[in-house]
């Protein structure tokens, strides 16, 4: 066995994991050697998305009818770990944004039109895509969301803001959830809508300054009589919020994926770490109590990671995975803060210096554990599951 739980063989057609190594190959040669620049640029350059296009990586999870390679679950899952495993938390939000948690909303529900518009694009990185629901005052509690979208001569007119917004700055699209039935309560009577960048009445305050994910942009998004096209709404009128739904257990399996991505990388470097430094006439790993703690987090690591695969298989095969998706997102980021908090203890002083990677994301993985749903929204969901079967 190597280090970490190996699933691949259980789990992985050839095809994926042919996959991993070019990704892995990818982040090695292409994204490493620069991610600090972009980290202080505060932005993943446009020509990376345009070479994870040409290399099929943005397509993963999409048809091959749009350029995709239709790999499914397993895909994301694959990419969000190497993501994760770059070390780079940004990185890994602004792309994973792009590929699994905006472009699945105009793929599962647009209609063929606004595909051919758009997705063949998203997939290729000729176009990056973001998605627009949290607001200043709903982000857990989605279904209070206030902006508005009225009908108005052939067109939907929309005013509200949202906060939060990855990829807000540098996008070309937002897929914006907006109330289009203003008499409609919580999640009923919200609509789904392409809005392109430019568009007037649309306006953008960022990058916001944020803790970690430097090189992912964060924006606040205002909209101001902002005008789209009735043919910019994605799938059904009023059905918004259940499409939104449909996309956040694979959202959750992607964040899932990168916070066991990051783990492996912080436990791999901490133990090359512990082996070199010398304290009290020994090197680190042969003191008693950093070995067993190194060992008690892989032990954590590895439970967690077959929960994630094995959650993953259910939902490929078509069984119902909501309740593991929400399990895999309330477990694997605490568990990466945890496992963060002990490689930048266990580095001592140049845990906390900018140059190491785990104080990077001991920093990056803080996220995690707050968006797409925070720790104990997911439990809420695992709480409504066991009162479901109680009944
Ligand atoms: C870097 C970053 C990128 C993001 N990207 C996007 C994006 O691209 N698109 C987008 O739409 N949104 C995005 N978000 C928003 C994100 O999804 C929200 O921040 C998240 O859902 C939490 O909402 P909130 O910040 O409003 O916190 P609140 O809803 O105010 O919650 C605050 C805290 O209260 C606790 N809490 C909330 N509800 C419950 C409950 N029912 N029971 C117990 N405790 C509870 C949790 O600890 C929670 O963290 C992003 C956020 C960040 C920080």
């Amino acid at each position: 066995m190597s280090l970490f739980l190996d699933l691949d063989d259980v789990y992985l057609s050839e095809e994926l994991r042919s996959i991993r190594r070019t990704i892995r190959r990818f982040i090695d040669e292409e994204v490493k050697p620069h991610a600090d620049r972009w980290e202080d640029e505060g932005r993943v350059p446009r020509e990376v998305y345009l070479r994870m296009g040409e290399l099929g990586i943005l397509g993963m999870p999409y048809p091959e009818a749009y350029g995709g390679s239709d790999l499914g679950l397993f895909g994301t899952l694959v990419l969000g770990e190497e993501l994760g495993r770059s070390t780079y938390g940004g990185v890994a939000g602004a792309i994973a944004l792009q590929t699994d948690m905006s472009a699945g909303h105009l793929a599962r529900h647009g209609s063929a039109p606004l595909k051919e518009r758009y997705l063949r694009d998203i997939v290729a990185g000729r176009i990056v895509c973001s998605t627009a629901v949290t607001e200043p005052d709903a982000g857990s509690d989605v279904a209070s969301l206030k902006t508005s979208a009225r009908a108005e001569g052939g067109d939907f007119v929309l005013n509200g803001s949202k906060m939060f917004i990855t990829s807000g700055v540098h996008a070309d699209i937002y897929f914006v959830a907006a109330r289009t039935d203003p008499q409609a309560r919580g999640a009923h009577g919200v609509s789904l809508f392409v809005v392109e960048k430019g568009t007037p009445g649309l306006s953008i305050r960022g990058p916001l300054k944020k803790t970690g994910w430097l090189s992912s942009d964060t924006a606040q998004l205002f909209f101001d009589e902002v005008r789209v096209p009735a043919a910019n709404l994605i799938g059904e009128l009023n059905k918004g919020f259940q499409h939104v739904m449909e996309g956040f257990e694979h959202e959750r399996f992607s964040i899932g994926a990168i916070s066991l991505g990051h783990c492996e990388a912080a436990i791999e470097l901490t133990l090359r770490w512990l082996a070199d430094r010398s304290a009290f006439g020994a090197k680190l790993w042969d003191l008693h109590g950093i070995k067993l703690e190194m060992a008690r987090l892989l032990t954590e690591l590895c439970a967690a990671k077959a929960l994630l695969y094995q959650s993953v298989d259910v939902a490929v095969r078509g069984g119902d995975a909501r309740t593991l998706a929400a399990m895999v997102k309330a477990h694997l980021p605490p568990l990466a803060n945890r496992i963060l908090y002990q490689c930048v203890q266990f580095h001592g002083g140049m845990g906390f210096m900018r140059e190491t990677a785990v104080e990077r994301m001991s920093r990056d993985s803080r996220v995690l554990a707050i968006g797409g749903g925070a720790t104990e929204v997911m439990l809420m969901e695992v709480s409504k599951h066991i009162h479901r079967q109680l009944r």
